[in-house]
């Protein structure tokens, strides 16, 4: 997690800071005989069981694998995005704004949202709650968002498209954060200061799953798909929790119910227990199968049984 202020995590009235709550979270682990490896895994052979994987200093086997990677928020690279006390991200500066939307120093003030897809609109929708107004900086002349995401922003009287434009840089004072930015239209190549207390970036996020590619089966953006009724991924044993495979709702409390829904997984998966695959059918660590009709097993050879069910006859008392 990256974010600073965490106001909406259940059980904390007062807000926490991010790191401060990771550190909660290490604790609660480790007081129940969690290990931490603190390593960068830079290969994954999941094509086998034990799982293989490699940091500059261990080769790790295991028996099953929970893939928590998480998204990344794509940035535009522009000068004074970057984190304090490069930029003023953390300081008016954000990619979240569900997360740092409703906090003191945005409220009532003008804001900027950079994109023009869904999540932009979402993202400025969202803030015109909160905010005096929200500037839509967009490169192009239209939106790539759905239709009815354009006609909720359109009708928003609280939201002010700038078309054919690009960010050219966030400008700011250390004690004040931001404080404007300087804009680019791309069709005249005039530039323009518009005043703002708030930069939001939206344009999208990328999952972090290259280490998994080809191997663990992925959305066309790279979010690794799950079972709708478990985390189980197309690979009996890995699973996968928190933003990594989750395009929607991206916040720390969906990430730790996942996270928890994913330790469970495996560790029934562990217990020789069947666990709901991709497909919807059921695997034990054996590779026995039950199919998702629950009429047949199919064994690790290929030998398909009925799955006979001994029904229990009731007697009176
Ligand atoms: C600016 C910002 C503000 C936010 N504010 C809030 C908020 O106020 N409230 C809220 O609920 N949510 C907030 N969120 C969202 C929240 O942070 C995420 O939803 C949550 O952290 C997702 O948890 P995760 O465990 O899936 O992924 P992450 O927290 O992203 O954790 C993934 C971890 O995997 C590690 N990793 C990735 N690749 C490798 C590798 N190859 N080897 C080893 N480790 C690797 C990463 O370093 C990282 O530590 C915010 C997000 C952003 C960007």
């Amino acid at each position: 997690m990256i974010t600073t202020d965490v106001e909406n995590y259940p059980g904390f009235a007062e807000g926490i800071q991010g790191p401060d709550l990771m550190v909660e979270f290490r604790k609660q682990a480790e007081r129940f005989g969690t290990e931490f490896l603190e390593e960068w895994i830079t290969e994954a052979d999941l094509s086998q069981r034990p799982f293989r994987l490699e940091t500059s200093n261990y080769n790790i086997n295991a028996a099953t694998l929970i893939i928590a990677t998480g998204a990344s928020a794509k940035w535009l690279g522009v000068p004074g995005e970057a984190k304090v006390p490069n930029g003023y991200g953390g300081h008016g500066v954000s990619a979240c704004a569900t997360c740092d939307g409703p906090l003191p120093g945005f409220r009532n003030k003008e804001l900027v949202v950079v994109g023009g897809g869904d999540t932009a609109m979402e993202e400025a929708t969202f803030l015109t709650r909160y905010a005096a107004k929200v500037y839509v900086v967009h490169r192009r002349d239209k939106l790539r968002a759905s239709k009815i995401m354009q006609e909720k922003a359109f009708k928003n009287p609280k939201i002010e498209f700038i078309w054919n434009t690009g960010l050219e840089e966030i400008l700011g004072e250390p004690q004040h954060g931001v404080t404007g930015v300087r804009l680019k239209n791309l069709q005249t190549n005039a530039e323009r200061v518009l005043p703002c207390t708030g930069v939001f970036i939206a344009i999208g996020h990328k999952p972090n799953t290259d280490l998994f590619k080809g191997q663990v089966e992925m959305d066309e953006v790279g979010y690794i798909k799950t079972s709708h009724r478990s985390t189980a991924t197309n690979i009996p044993g890995v699973f996968a929790c928190g933003d990594v495979q989750d395009s929607t709702y991206r916040q720390a409390v969906t990430a730790a119910g996942t996270g928890c829904m994913a330790a469970l997984d495996a560790e029934r998966y562990l217990d020789h227990l069947p666990v709901v695959t991709l497909e919807g059918d059921e695997v034990t660590i054996e590779g026995e199968h039950l199919t998702p009709d629950h009429q047949a097993i199919i064994e690790p050879d290929g030998t398909i049984v009925a799955n006979k069910t001994t029904v229990l006859a009731s007697t009176k008392k």
